[in-house]
């Protein structure tokens, strides 16, 4: 049991980021002094949204440059006067397309990125808690894992052991690093681990980026790109202010602990195009129709669909059970479909969809 002292600050690593930017922002709604690492103090498109937090709450959001691959990166942020109790670390490399080298640009900022922020918090008495931001791509890797698991229900006790390199170098990436970050916390009882395991976060963005996975995602099932047919896929959806609440009610639970699946709905791809057309109706050309899987198997390599992906995952079902994030967190999780519709209002009022109907 880890009683954080909400009068120090909070280190969240990553700051600048899709959800680490909700959970500076709950942070300071609470009171709570923030310290936020990002990778360049002076990059004002990252970080303008955290500039604005800072005018809000005078004195309460203080910026510290890290970088995962650099060894001792976070130390000063962690032990500075007289240090920090709770680290929210959340920062990793989060892309699915275009993986040119798996290594170096997934596997080693995870992983050494991981490694570093615990090493420092080894070297730091102050630290009694560390909450990691890991995901179900940790849980498991394909849908076809599920298939093993009874009721294909997908629990904290299952652990993804199909991902590679080669094939689903995201998902094993984030097997790894959270793999070490158990092994670290076994090996220590200063500070005690938690982790946040969610499924793909929807949502509105705090920042002004728009380069991010889940903002391409929301942008293809409106603009076109499957209007004659989706990939018959399953996959677990949660809202970003509940992903960042966990985070929060995992730093200051006291009895919280283990790890935590965070996922709101199980759907297919065709199931959230059909809960946007109830919202929208004719206004973006969603999918209206699941390609067959020969089909799928012709036209995703296009879409950076591999064959071996392909038939692992389209048409299997599988479910998450998000059971113990309620029990263990007290979380309650918003209807998706409040999400999706949030998501696509940011993104009309930044006019990134089609602005016509069709
Ligand atoms: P994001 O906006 O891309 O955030 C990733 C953060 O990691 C960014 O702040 C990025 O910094 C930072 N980062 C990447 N490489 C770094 C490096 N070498 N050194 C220092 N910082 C580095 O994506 P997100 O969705 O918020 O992801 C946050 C965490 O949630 C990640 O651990 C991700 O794996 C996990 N997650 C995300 C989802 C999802 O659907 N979004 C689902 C499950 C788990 P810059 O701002 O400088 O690029």
């Amino acid at each position: 049991m880890k009683e954080i002292d909400r009068s120090k600050p909070v280190l969240v690593t990553g700051g600048a980021g899709y959800i680490a930017s909700w959970v500076i922002q709950y942070l300071l709604e609470e009171g709570i002094s923030v310290r936020a690492t990002v990778r360049s103090k002076t990059d004002s498109k990252k970080i303008s949204h955290l500039q604005k937090l800072s005018d809000r709450f005078p004195g309460k959001l203080e910026l510290f440059e890290a970088d995962l691959l650099k060894e001792g990166s976070f130390q000063n942020a962690i032990q500075d006067r007289g240090g920090v109790e709770l680290i929210i670390h959340t920062a990793s490399p989060f892309f699915i397309d275009g993986v040119k080298n798996a290594q170096k640009e997934l596997v080693d900022p995870a992983l050494q990125g991981t490694t570093n922020v615990l090493n420092s918090a080894n070297k730091s008495p102050s630290v009694k808690r560390i909450v990691l931001t890991s995901s179900v791509a940790a849980v498991f890797g394909d849908n076809v894992d599920s298939e093993s698991v009874p009721g294909r229900l997908m629990t904290e006790e299952h652990w993804n052991t199909t991902s590679s390199l080669t094939h689903q170098p995201y998902p094993y990436s984030k097997t790894v690093a959270e793999r070490e970050a158990w092994k670290i916390a076994q090996s220590q009882n200063q500070w005690d681990l938690l982790t946040i395991n969610p499924s793909f976060v929807m949502g509105p963005s705090l920042s002004e980026r728009a380069d991010g996975t889940s903002v391409n995602f929301m942008q293809s099932m409106v603009n076109g790109k499957f209007a004659s047919g989706v990939p018959d896929m399953m996959i677990g959806f949660v809202d970003v202010r509940d992903v960042a609440r966990a985070h929060v009610l995992a730093g200051f639970t006291p009895n919280a602990k283990g790890r935590h699946i965070v996922s709101a709905e199980t759907l297919t791809f065709l199931d959230a195009a059909k809960v946007i057309r109830e919202k929208y109706g004719k206004r973006f050309p969603t999918p209206k129709s699941a390609l067959p899987k020969f089909l799928t198997y012709l036209i995703g390599p296009f879409f950076g669909l591999s064959w071996p992906y392909i038939s692992r995952n389209v048409g299997v079902s599988f479910q998450l059970d998000n059971s113990y994030s309620k029990k263990d967190l007290g979380l309650s999780y918003r209807p998706i479909s409040e999400t999706f519709v949030e998501h696509i209002q940011q993104l009309i009022s930044a006019k990134m969809v089609p602005e016509k109907k069709v």
